[in-house]
Formats: structure tokens, C-alpha cells, sequence
């Protein structure tokens, strides 16, 4: 009786955040690379691109 965990779905390599737009507000779901502390994007709302922070809420 052996349960080996081999797969784990989202303990991967990146994970899914949520993040909004500091420009329009706009809200998002990203992959967000585990290793990286920042995450650049573009908003696909108003075209703006911007470096995110991970945890940068209150
Ligand atoms: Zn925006």
C-alpha cells in the first residue's frame, strides 16, 4: 500500500496570481513563474506594461 504523491497539479513551475493593473484597474489571472519575485505584463486593457510585485496588496 503505497500512495506516492508523484503528481501534484500547481506545484510547479509557475502558479496562477491574480493581479490588476496598476495603470486601469483591470483585473487578471497570470502565470506567475514560482522563482520570480516580479512579473513583467501588459495590460491588455490599456496597452500599458508594468513590472508586478508579488504580494503587493494590503
Ligand atoms: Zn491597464
Amino acid at each position: 500500500m503505497t500512495t506516492p504523491p508523484s503528481s501534484t497539479p500547481g506545484s510547479g513551475s509557475s502558479n496562477r496570481e491574480r493581479i490588476s493593473c496598476p495603470g486601469c484597474g483591470r483585473h487578471d489571472w497570470v502565470t506567475w513563474p514560482a522563482a520570480a519575485a516580479t512579473f513583467h505584463w501588459k495590460c491588455f486593457n490599456c496597452e500599458k506594461q508594468f513590472d508586478l510585485a508579488r504580494g503587493g496588496r494590503h
